[in-house]
């Protein structure tokens, strides 16, 4: 069951959620773009039904709303640490299924990876609610079928945005408020994306040989990436981290720790004590985000990591496409399987 709504009546529904929430959703960044005064499409704070962007894929994920680019972890003083507070308003998030399945992602991570849960992580995770969009059609280079993510099932509430009208249905009380209380009632159960045009084949995990991880095609990477990193940024389920230790003044010891998101295409991302870099070459690192997200992730987790949003793939200054790297991993291991 749901109920449908006006825009205005959305508009009302989003005031009356503000009260309690920052609501968060795709919106066009005015003037943020790639190049000077053009425009991009990210994560942003609405109150308005006309702000949010649907017709477009955001360029970013929701994932910095909660994970954020640069946090301080302690500010400390000599022997003494103090953690800074956080905004503790409750959050609710916007997003389409293969970001709430990216999200999933993280959680695994961050909170179930080990024994240990990522403190910082968690207290800003807790907050946060999700209202799923409903995606039917997907966007040119999504791959959400293929990596089974099409389909979400953890949300707070889903809305289908059609001409003239929400539909929403809430499944946390919590997200009731009067509008949704006086609203025309309807049948809404939200739909999901069946087919997309594009389809990757993923390799059997396990099925991963040697010659394929030596195999020539990562070379061709080596010559094409330029390690710039954006589909690490641009990713929902790349969560990794450095740390810097800032110091504030030069007789006292005092300053902060700070962790800043980092990327497996990065230079200096694998760079060890005493010089040691682990993958210095472009095409190597290519081969570990692959074989990270559709194969070792899975080994530990079940499921696969990448969800198929293909940002990876509009992002790409040099136009490597994540998906097509994959299809290729496939046929090599198929080919050697088949004549082996
Ligand atoms: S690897 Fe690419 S397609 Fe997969 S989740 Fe990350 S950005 Fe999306
Ligand atoms: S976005 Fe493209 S060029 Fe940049 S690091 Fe990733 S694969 Fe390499």
């Amino acid at each position: 069951m749901g109920v449908k709504l006006s825009y205005k009546d959305f508009d009302c529904y989003l005031k009356e959620l503000s009260s309690k929430y920052k609501i968060y959703a795709p919106k066009v960044l005015e003037g943020k773009g790639k190049f000077a005064e053009t425009n991009v499409i990210g994560y942003e704070q609405i109150t308005s039904f006309n702000e949010i962007q649907l017709d477009e894929k955001s360029y970013f994920s929701p994932k910095e709303i909660f994970y954020p680019i640069r946090e301080t972890l302690f500010y400390f003083k000599d022997n003494e640490a103090e953690v800074p507070d956080i905004d503790v308003k409750p959050i609710i998030i916007l997003a389409r299924p293969c970001d709430l399945n990216g999200i999933r992602r993280l959680d695994t991570i961050f909170l179930k990876n080990g024994f240990n849960v990522d403190y910082y992580y968690k207290r800003r995770r807790e907050f946060v609610k999700f209202m799923m969009i409903e995606c039917t059609e997907g966007f040119e280079s999504c791959f959400c079928v293929s990596m089974n993510s099409n389909i979400a099932k953890d949300y707070e509430a889903a809305i289908r945005f059609e001409e003239g009208s929400v539909s929403i249905k809430t499944v946390d009380d919590e997200l009731i408020t009067e509008t949704i209380v006086l609203s025309e009632k309807v049948v809404f159960e939200p739909e999901f994306v069946r087919e997309n045009k594009v389809k990757v084949s993923i390799p059997e995990v396990g099925k991963v040989t040697k010659e394929s991880f030596n195999h020539k095609i990562w070379m061709e990477y080596t010559g094409r990436c330029i390690a710039c990193g954006r589909c690490n940024t641009s990713c929902i389920t790349c969560s990794c981290y450095s740390m810097q230790d800032v110091k504030l003044s030069e007789d006292q010891l005092i300053g902060e720790r700070r962790r800043v998101w980092a990327g497996c295409h990065v230079d200096g991302f694998t760079d060890m004590a005493g010089g040691h870099i682990c993958r210095a070459d472009n095409g190597e690192r290519m081969r570990f985000k692959t074989m990270h997200k559709i194969n070792d992730f899975y080994k530990r987790f079940g499921e696969h990591m990448c969800v198929g949003c293909g940002r990876c793939d509009d992002v790409c200054p040099e136009y490597i496409s994540f998906s097509k790297c994959i299809n290729k991993l496939n046929q090599i291991i198929e080919e050697e399987n088949t004549s082996g």
